[in-house]
């Protein structure tokens, strides 16, 4: 299985929000969306960061209170890994354990496409292995 599978089922759904937004604003955004990880872009749409639930809890402890009103662009991470939706399931899962990160944005063509998180991994990588335990079972029966 590879990442286009899993953006189909998604119907590509992506939040992103501006270096600009306070750390309030996100917070906001990741609770009204249901998510840990937003994708920051500039007004054309170009990824110009990260900013997941893990920045925001070692932000309180650097920041304290005052995180709050830090921006999105002091609080993201910069050098963020990628892949394409040629990527296989196997990659995602090493990509995702060798970099420890949860969240892995999706580029086509040098478009940003897409986010694929460990829930996402988790969920189809069950679906991969019913379906290969019930053809066995098929198999072991039908012989
Ligand atoms: P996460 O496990 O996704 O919540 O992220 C843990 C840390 O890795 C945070 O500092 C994120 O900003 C960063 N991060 C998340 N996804 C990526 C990625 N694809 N590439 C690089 N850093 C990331």
């Amino acid at each position: 299985m590879h990442v286009s599978r899993i953006l189909k089922a998604k119907q590509r759904r992506m939040v992103t929000t501006r270096p600009t937004a306070t750390v309030t604003e996100v917070t906001k955004l990741l609770e009204r969306e249901r998510i840990g990880a937003v994708l920051i872009t500039d007004e054309r749409g170009q990824m110009l960061g990260i900013l997941s639930e893990r920045d925001l809890v070692h932000g309180l402890s650097r920041f304290g209170s005052a995180l709050l009103t830090k921006t999105a662009a002091e609080m993201m991470t910069r050098e963020v890994v990628t892949c394409t939706p040629e990527t296989s399931l196997q990659e995602l899962m090493s990509q995702m354990t060798e970099g420890r990160f949860r969240h892995l944005p999706v580029i086509e063509e040098g478009k940003l496409v897409g986010v694929v998180s460990i829930g996402d991994v988790v969920k189809f990588r069950l679906e991969e292995l019913e379906s290969e335990a019930g053809a066995l079972k098929a198999y072991i029966t039908s012989a």
